[in-house]
């Protein structure tokens, strides 16, 4: 295990290289920001609550929030995590755009906010600069919890920013893949508004957007963001660790299950470079699958993996 004597109080900015400080109206629009994102989506949860309560809802309410649970956390983790963070496959500009637009509609930031932030986490992996370790507080239970929660969600709100030439110069200097940071706002909009145009044409009323709205638009967020940050949170502090990696990731079986694979942190952190999160056939890894597919289509192509010697190489260090 590593050392904690890196623990710095969790939310300060770091030192370390490629982080730096936000002051005055800076750290306050992050903030205000974050909260946004955290807590807009909740609203829309608890009025989609209520819906369910009343019986004022209709099957098609529950498909819109299906259906967009899908297409966000596959954009994320196809799109954001495993094609542009890693880099772990190739494919065309089409399968790119639907995949980037996909993961922005999950409004958890633009795409450069979303990279930078992710490959620092690797970088810094649990020690003082990762962004969302839960293990920066210290060791005790009360501590540990602290932790947990931060890094769930509070940890957006830190006063700092990831640096883009750091972390992300190719994404940087890609007027293609850039393209996708700049037009964020519009596709989150676009994925708010789409399953509102379809609950308001197939019940021709108000209503009916109003629910596709809050179904298939904020709850939908609101859910499948609370599954996406357990990977941050959960999965760095309860499962397996069948590799060394030198930091706190585990396999949690509920949280990959919901993430489409991305709970299996342990195997991740050691394999990043991997298109597929399992190392087993029977590890649930569904974006490692839907991409294998893909791939025999012959949409995506260069899928990277470890071959079986990488694999027991650092199996044996355990
Ligand atoms: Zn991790
Ligand atoms: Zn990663």
């Amino acid at each position: 295990m590593r050392s904690l004597s890196n623990a710095i109080p969790a939310g300060t900015p770091s030192r370390r290289p490629g982080i730096t400080p936000l002051v005055g109206s800076s750290a306050a629009i992050k903030k205000a920001t974050a909260l946004a994102v955290m807590l807009v989506p909740l609203a829309g949860f608890v009025l989609a609550l209520r819906q369910l309560a009343s019986g004022d809802w209709r099957p098609l309410d529950l498909e819109l929030f299906a259906a967009g649970y899908f297409v966000q956390m596959a954009g994320i983790t196809m799109g954001f995590h495993r094609y542009l963070a890693h880099k772990t496959f190739r494919t065309s500009r089409m399968v790119e755009a639907v995949l980037l637009i996909a993961g922005s509609m999950a409004a958890q930031g633009p795409l450069m906010f979303w990279v930078t932030t992710h490959r620092r986490h690797h970088s810094y992996s649990d020690q003082a600069g990762d962004p969302h370790s839960p293990h920066l507080f210290g060791t005790d239970w009360r501590s540990r919890l602290k932790g947990l929660w931060f890094a769930h969600m509070p940890w957006m709100l830190a006063p700092d920013v990831s640096g883009w030439a750091f972390f992300a110069p190719d994404v940087l200097a890609s007027r293609r893949l850039f393209f996708y940071h700049r037009t964020y706002l519009l596709w989150v909009l676009l994925g708010l508004a789409l399953p509102a145009l379809i609950g308001g044409v197939t019940a021709h009323s108000w209503a009916g957007a109003w629910n596709g709205f809050l179904f298939g638009g904020l709850a939908r967020v609101f859910v499948a963001n609370q599954a996406a940050w357990c990977v941050g949170s959960i999965s760095h502090m309860f499962g397996s660790k069948p590799f060394k990696t030198g930091d706190q990731s585990a396999n949690n079986w509920p949280v990959a299950i919901l993430t489409f694979g991305e709970g299996l942190q342990n195997n991740h952190h050691a394999f990043p470079g991997s298109y597929r999160h399992s190392v087993h056939w029977w590890e649930p890894d569904l974006s490692g699958w839907l991409l294998a597919a893909l791939g025999k289509a012959g949409a995506v192509w260069d899928l990277r993996q470890p071959d079986a010697a990488a694999i027991a190489r650092l199996r044996e260090l355990v």
